[in-house]
């Protein structure tokens, strides 16, 4: 860029410093993201619409599977959320409706819950359907875990399907029974 300034016009160069300035300005004061303005001190286990982006006529859902208490119980073990991640991600991309909308499914660093992105504009009742299907699935599992292989995991021996059913079933439980105070960020939350 410095080799192209000497052929501007003074007026372009103008632009391109406060171009410089804002960009500047705006990689040293970035804004808080939504979900950590979720106030996790008042969060309750449940389904959450997260967020909904919109690129130009295509509208990302992203949901939060918070399957723990923040802060006020134990988190998962991370083999059962491992194992989850695998066998949802399996299921999530093999089902039939669903199949073409799934953009990603996978957990929460804090490993109180996963995030699940769909391509539309949904609310939490629109996937409940869904993820009892994934649950019920899971509880009856047998056999060798997708994915659970040397060439196709980074960590592929860290997995526990009877901590991830046990779990899985213990979530479905506020899906199989949904009231409103786990499917929705109370209003002053974010
Ligand atoms: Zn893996």
């Amino acid at each position: 860029m410095e080799l192209l300034t000497g052929c501007l016009e003074p007026q372009s160069l103008l632009i391109l410093a406060l171009l410089r300035v804002t960009l500047g300005a705006r990689s040293q004061s970035m804004d808080k993201i939504s979900s950590f303005q979720v106030d996790h001190l008042r969060l309750k286990p449940g389904l959450y619409v997260s967020r909904k982006d919109k690129f130009a006529d295509v509208t990302l859902t992203t949901f939060d599977l918070r399957f723990k208490e923040p802060n006020r119980e134990p988190v998962m073990d991370q083999p059962a959320l491992h194992t989850i991640e695998h066998l949802g991600a399996t299921f999530l991309r093999s089902h039939k409706e669903w199949s073409p909308k799934v953009v990603y499914f996978g957990p929460m660093g804090c490993r109180t819950g996963f995030y699940l992105i769909v391509e539309g504009n949904y609310n939490s009742m629109d996937v409940i359907p869904l993820l009892v299907e994934m649950f019920d699935w899971v509880e009856k599992f047998t056999g060798d875990i997708p994915g659970a292989a040397p060439a196709e995991c980074g960590n592929w021996r860290d997995q526990n399907i009877d901590m991830a059913k046990w779990e899985c079933q213990r979530y479905a439980a506020y899906l199989r029974n949904p009231k409103k105070e786990h499917l929705e960020y109370p209003s002053s939350m974010v």
